[in-house]
């Protein structure tokens, strides 16, 4: 059962195919430059599944290694194909938007995807590319070492827990999985087709941020955030 209250976890044993890791680890992953370069590396020779014969690049991360928060989507777009990093498209801009309302900016979260070349024309990755992929998604997990986890929209929640619950349904409330925190929410691409969920979305990150306050992670705010109400930040 989950918590149908934001902020009061309920500790959940996801099921095994979920692509959450089991536990933290109990020591720093050995997490140099030397072998996350050479798991960049493994990502863009992989061929493990059909996705990679289509692609333009392996989309395998942006931000900071390692990270508090780790962002999880479903798979790359168009854009994020040619550019070789993950929400780099419209979907992308509003979400940096969110964030950096926030004040969350890429030194302190790793943005990642379930599955990391494009499926063709946008389609949802199918199970056994996700099954695929999981290898290096939880290798890439265990450099990152996050303690909170935001699955932006419905196949990323399904594939990280392993469960099919409607997104609208489970979002804005928290899963505790042995030690992490998971919060569900909506994919920005929904929110851009449908401006009235903006503030889901937005009490969801904010709910992100109140977490990572809450575990000693980031300084408080020295602010109050705003929802912003624009696609992209002016100046990008
Ligand atoms: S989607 Fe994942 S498993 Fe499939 S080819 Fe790309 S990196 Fe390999």
């Amino acid at each position: 059962m989950m918590s149908d209250k934001p902020g009061n976890p309920t500790n959940v044993n996801l099921p095994p195919q979920s692509a959450a890791p089991a536990a933290p680890a109990a020591q720093p992953a050995a997490h140099s430059d030397a072998n996350w370069g050479d798991f960049v590396r493994r990502c863009d020779d992989c061929r493990n599944c059909d996705l990679g014969a289509g692609r333009t690049n392996c989309v395998v991360w942006r931000g900071a290694l390692p990270a508090p928060l780790m962002l999880v989507g479903e798979g790359p777009g168009a854009q994020e194909d040619l550019e070789a990093k993950p929400f780099v498209g419209q979907s992308g801009q509003l979400l940096d938007l969110l964030l950096q309302a926030n004040g969350l900016t890429e030194q302190q979260f790793h943005i990642c995807n379930i599955v990391k070349c494009r499926p063709p024309g946008n389609r949802q990755p199918t199970e056994e590319e996700a099954k695929a992929c999981r290898p290096l998604f939880r290798e890439q997990f265990l450099f990152v070492r996050p303690r909170v986890i935001l699955l932006l929209g419905a196949t990323a929640y399904r594939y990280f827990t392993g469960r099919r619950d409607g997104i609208t349904r489970v979002r804005g409330q928290w899963i505790e999985n042995n030690g992490y925190f998971i919060m569900p929410t909506l994919h920005p691409a929904y929110v851009l087709r449908d401006n009235r969920q903006r503030d889901k979305i937005w009490a969801d990150v904010c709910a992100v941020r109140l977490k990572l306050e809450q575990l000693g992670l980031l300084a408080p705010l020295q602010f109050v955030p705003a929802m912003p109400q624009g696609r992209k930040k002016e100046n990008n």
